[in-house]
């Protein structure tokens, strides 16, 4: 049986194969971002359970409508529900919405998050997943996006196909999972990392018939390896 150490030796070898492999064969990297701290938390909380396109829709109904997050905090929740309509999960996410700047409110006297660009990732994820409903996937995405932190967020593609592939156990959480990731993916590489699994898993890794045969991580894929 090997080591914890050999383990974790060939696993960081195993992710520098897939991120080399990902890389030549889709080769996404984070794409420039004017938005604000607090509009990438809203726009994070409208992108759950929702596909892109209407996520993005309702994101410019709302900011057409309330450009700042003052103007979103300070407006009823019945315009913000009804801004966001198109998207779907209107009346959850904008109630969402509302907590989550009510509770900025509170506790800073107003809705601005960029105190957090100089703050260390730990604290600035702490603050973020302090907030009601902030989970440390959506708490990384805004890390990721807004401010360019070299984080790799875990959500449900990037956790099913980094099981799959084997880079980490699979029952491990996504909680667990970010931690581990980072420890195999050098800080420089882990958003690209992000993005081309989650690319994987949308396009070829489906959770249901995985398109194995035109997979470019295939080779080093246990679970494809497994069934051969
Ligand atoms: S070989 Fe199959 S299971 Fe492995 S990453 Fe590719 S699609 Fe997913």
């Amino acid at each position: 049986m090997p080591s914890v150490n050999q383990d974790l030796a060939a696993r960081k070898q195993k992710a520098q194969e897939v991120d080399r492999r990902l890389v030549k064969a889709f080769g996404l990297t984070v794409p420039g971002n004017d938005r604000d701290m607090t509009h990438e938390l809203i726009h994070a909380v409208l992108s759950q359970n929702t596909h892109r396109r209407n996520y993005n829709l309702a994101y410019r109904r709302l900011t057409d409508e309330f450009p700042t997050a003052d103007d979103i905090g300070k407006a009823p929740l019945a315009e913000i529900e009804r801004a966001i309509r198109p998207g779907g999960l209107s009346k959850q996410k904008s109630r969402a919405i509302k907590e989550i700047l009510n509770s900025l409110e509170a506790q800073r006297g107003d809705t601005s998050l960029e105190f957090l660009r100089r703050m260390p990732v730990p604290e600035a994820r702490g603050f973020l997943t302090s907030l009601p409903g902030v989970g440390p996937k959506t708490a990384s995405v805004v890390l990721m996006f807004a401010d360019g932190r070299k984080v790799l967020p875990v959500d449900t593609h990037v956790l099913r196909t980094s099981r799959r592939l084997g880079l980490i156990d699979e029952r491990t959480d996504a909680v667990k999972a970010e931690h581990e990731l980072e420890e195999l993916v050098p800080p420089a590489k882990r958003p690209r990392m992000h993005l081309n699994l989650v690319h994987l898993g949308r396009e070829i890794c489906h959770a249901r018939g995985p398109r194995h045969e035109i997979c470019p991580l295939n080779a080093v894929c246990d679970l494809y390896q497994s069934t051969r």
